[in-house]
């Protein structure tokens, strides 16, 4: 017997009251040249980078939530999410659309005076990426309704004012890629979410922002930080 409850976390799900139960939740850094240019690197030799939050760091669409402790420099990154429904190793990219339940849009809220300083030192990356409330997420929308986009509008915007703008095209590994190569570190599970890397414009949020963004035809996100 269980000595407690531990709550499930999950996503809802575009036009139903069904709700996506979160398993593990993957991020891929570095995959938008423009950004990886932003950040310092290079982008001709970039490989993926991967690491991973835990799943209870899902926030709804619409919440308000607290800046984080131990950071004076919170970034958002708007970045396109799969929803995975179906598990796998060694995922073939022409078989990868088969093990996607549908397309999200995410922010990978981001302490980026950790990451620099763990960057620094050669250290991980988990006190900057992993932590309460860093991983705000839209519903879910079937790939049954939207297929599965190669392209689209990707933008963020704080208090109304764009800062990041791009196309989900402009990926240097398409999520059919990702979802091949991930596979292979990985046995991907249903519940799985992964959010595929940021296009430029990253930029610091401080306390009473209001943010806003969305991927055209998949959905939108809105967030709340509260003030101090
Ligand atoms: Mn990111």
């Amino acid at each position: 017997m269980a000595l407690f409850e531990v709550p499930r976390p999950s996503v809802g799900i575009a036009g139903s009251d069904d709700v996506f139960p979160v398993h593990r939740i993957y991020c891929i850094g570095k995959n938008y040249a423009a950004h990886v240019r932003e950040m310092g690197g290079n982008p001709q030799r970039s490989e993926p980078v991967y690491f991973l939050k835990p799943a209870d760091s899902v926030v709804r669409s619409g919440a308000t939530i607290p800046y984080p402790p131990r950071t004076s420099d919170l970034h958002h990154e708007i970045e396109l999410v799969v929803a995975i429904g179906r598990g796998g190793s060694n995922i073939a990219a022409e078989d990868a659309a088969s093990h996607i339940f549908g397309y999200a849009v995410g922010i990978d809220l981001t302490r980026r005076d950790l990451q620099a300083a763990a960057k620094d030192k050669g250290a991980p990356w988990d006190t900057a990426k992993s932590f309460e409330n860093a991983a705000p997420i839209s519903v879910i929308r079937p790939a049954a309704q939207t297929g599965h986009p190669d392209s689209g509008r990707i933008w963020l915007e704080v208090n109304d004012e764009v800062r990041q703008d791009g196309d989900i095209a402009d990926m240097i590994w398409p999520v059919a890629d990702a979802i091949a190569d991930l596979s292979t570190f990985y046995t991907l599970a249903a519940g799985d979410l992964l959010f595929t890397g940021t296009p430029e414009g990253v930029g610091a949020l401080q306390p009473g922002d209001r943010v806003a963004g969305g991927v055209s035809g998949i959905a939108e996100i809105s967030l709340q930080i509260s003030n101090r």
